[in-house]
């Protein structure tokens, strides 16, 4: 017993180590408005003791929860679909003032994704969680009735970033509470704010205080959350934190999904519209300020069409409207913070230097905030430049020519990245069988972005993009341990495979064999009679 607890301590030493920033007693963390530095509140981050109690209280409150039964949850998540609708602007206005996003993307990428999200789990979660009654093919396990049963993890750890902080926590924490999980949130410390909005929007509508919380802090309280007696950890954010979430989980084989960044690609093929093309691309790359995990980060364009297409980029890029969100006429807001700003600035110099041309913009705009950077159409861009294998998670469009289909797959294939990528063409039959060529989760023809907010897809990324699945019905499998139950149904019968074994047995077994796998059909026939008198045979 001792062993055991000395054992426990131990590893979970090792994971404190692993991590860094651990000591997190009296930390504060700030809010602020990306557009004009304004700080909204001050927060202190929640310390190790306090991620540790609120996981303690989670699991004590979820067996409770998980008894209600699924039709009571998902009731309880229709009301919190009610609520938010009723909210909606008020949450969309919170989410413009702390994310910088325009009030029209807080509404279409977040309250709506997140609305829908409820809704796709209050319609379908009764079936999808139902337990699953099996045959069985193997003529020796044909007396067993088998069921696969889906029963909640328990605690689910979630850390959220701040791109998306209402629909990223949100849509995962639906799927994790409809399906009888307790949830503790660690949300990004660039936006606590709407994560409390959305606690309290759960909360009224039913949701136990226990069973979704929210606690707030920096890094320090992700890893005091990893930490934690969670029973699974959803982590979305960028490929660098994600890699030490996993090697810490991996120390104590903690299941994890892992939602990272992109480099998504958008091909365009000779045949694409290029009016319809350009303005996808430059909504694809622009929309919240490129910070979107599946943003068009890259461009190819055939080379037919290369000239036409820059030319239309450049000028609706040109036309596109920055400001502050709130403002109803802005197309384009801020970016989150500096280091965010600085991260692009770097990128866009390298590619500079290395021989990249920006068509239109590549610079601040201080005259407006802190954190605008002016919308960038890079060209003579190569796959040698940062901007093209580094996520840039900024306004920046870089386009590249290509001349065949084989050399586009192969561009776009060039990426330790695996997100999402776009394929434009006026052939569909084409753009799907190309699609398939592309190695990505989601690749979307004639449009980008815009699968976040199908609520019935699965979202995330293969390579460095990350594990698993959230969204529709793969997410909520993640939500969930299987169970295999298997009952005989002829329980006062010993059966066949059991001890004692011998010469005669063996010859039986190999009839079994024969009996369902012999090619020819005499041969399953002599199987048959073989293996027939296993049935009579004694056991022990
Ligand atoms: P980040 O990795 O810096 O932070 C993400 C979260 O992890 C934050 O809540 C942060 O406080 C927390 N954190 C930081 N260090 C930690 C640690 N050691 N242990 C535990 N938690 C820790 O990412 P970010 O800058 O907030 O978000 C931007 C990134 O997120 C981009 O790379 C973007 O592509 C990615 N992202 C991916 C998806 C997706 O679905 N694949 C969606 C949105 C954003």
């Amino acid at each position: 017993m001792i062993w055991v607890i000395w054992r426990k301590v131990s590893a979970t030493r090792k994971i404190l180590f692993a991590m860094t920033d651990v000591e997190i007693a009296g930390r504060t963390i700030a809010s602020v408005n990306p557009a004009t530095g304004e700080t909204l509140r001050e927060m202190a981050c929640a310390t190790e003791e306090q991620v540790r109690d609120a996981v303690l209280r989670a699991r004590a409150a979820q067996p409770a929860w998980f008894a209600l039964g699924v039709h009571k949850r998902a009731k309880v998540l229709r009301e919190f679909q009610f609520r938010l609708h009723d909210k909606k602007s008020d949450i969309a206005a919170a989410l413009t003032r702390e994310a910088g996003k325009p009030y029209v993307e807080a509404l279409t990428t977040e309250v709506l994704v997140v609305l829908d999200s409820a809704r796709f789990y209050v319609e379908n979660a009764h079936s999808l969680l139902r337990d699953e009654h099996l045959s069985h093919g193997n003529l020796a396990m044909k007396t067993k009735a088998g069921c696969i049963v889906r029963e909640p993890y328990g605690v689910i750890g979630i850390i959220s970033p701040w791109n998306y902080p209402l629909s990223t926590p949100a849509t995962e924490s639906l799927a994790a509470l409809v399906a009888g999980n307790a949830v503790v949130v660690k949300p990004s410390e660039f936006t606590s704010l709407i994560a409390l909005e959305l606690a309290a929007l759960l909360h009224s509508a039913g949701v136990p205080k226990d069973i979704f919380q929210v606690l707030v802090g920096d890094g320090s309280a992700g890893a005091a959350l990893l930490n934690a007696d969670v029973d699974k950890l959803v982590f979305t954010g960028s490929v660098a934190t994600g890699k030490r979430i996993g090697k810490a989980a991996g120390e104590r084989l903690l299941p994890v999904v892992l939602e990272l960044g992109g480099k998504d690609p958008m091909v365009v093929l000779e045949d694409a519209d290029v009016d319809v093309a350009s303005s996808g691309a430059v909504w694809g790359a622009f929309m919240n300020a490129g910070q979107t995990c599946l943003s068009v980060e890259r461009c190819y364009v055939h080379r037919s069409i290369y000239e036409s297409f820059v030319e239309a980029c450049v000028t609706k890029a040109k036309q596109l409207r920055v400001g502050a969100g709130n403002d109803p006429q802005t197309d384009m807001g801020p970016m989150i913070h500096e280091r965010q700003l600085r991260i692009v600035e770097e990128q866009v110099e390298d590619a500079k230097a290395h021989g990249a041309r920006p068509q239109t913009g590549g610079k601040r705009l201080p005259e407006l905030g802190p954190n605008f950077y002016a919308p960038t159409v890079l060209t003579d861009v190569t796959h040698e430049m940062r901007i093209m294998r580094e996520e840039t998670f900024g306004p920046v469009l870089p386009i590249m020519p290509f001349n065949t289909d084989e050399e586009a797959v192969a561009l776009a294939n060039d990426s330790e990245f695996g997100l999402a990528a776009s394929i434009w063409t006026r052939d569909r039959g084409r753009g799907e069988a190309l699609a398939r060529r592309l190695n990505a989760g989601t690749v979307q023809i004639n449009d980008a972005v815009s699968c976040f907010g199908i609520s019935e897809a699965p979202h995330g990324g293969v390579k460095s993009s990350g594990i698993g699945r959230t969204h529709g019905r793969f997410g909520l499998d993640e939500m969930v341990r299987i169970k295999y139950v298997a009952a005989d149904r002829l329980p006062r019968m010993k059966k066949v495979w059991w001890y004692r074994y011998g010469a005669a047995f063996a010859g039986q077994v190999e009839g079994l064999v024969d009996l369902q796998f012999a090619r020819r059909v005499s041969q399953r026939l002599r199987g048959a009679i073989r293996s027939a008198s296993a049935l009579v045979t004694k056991r022990l």
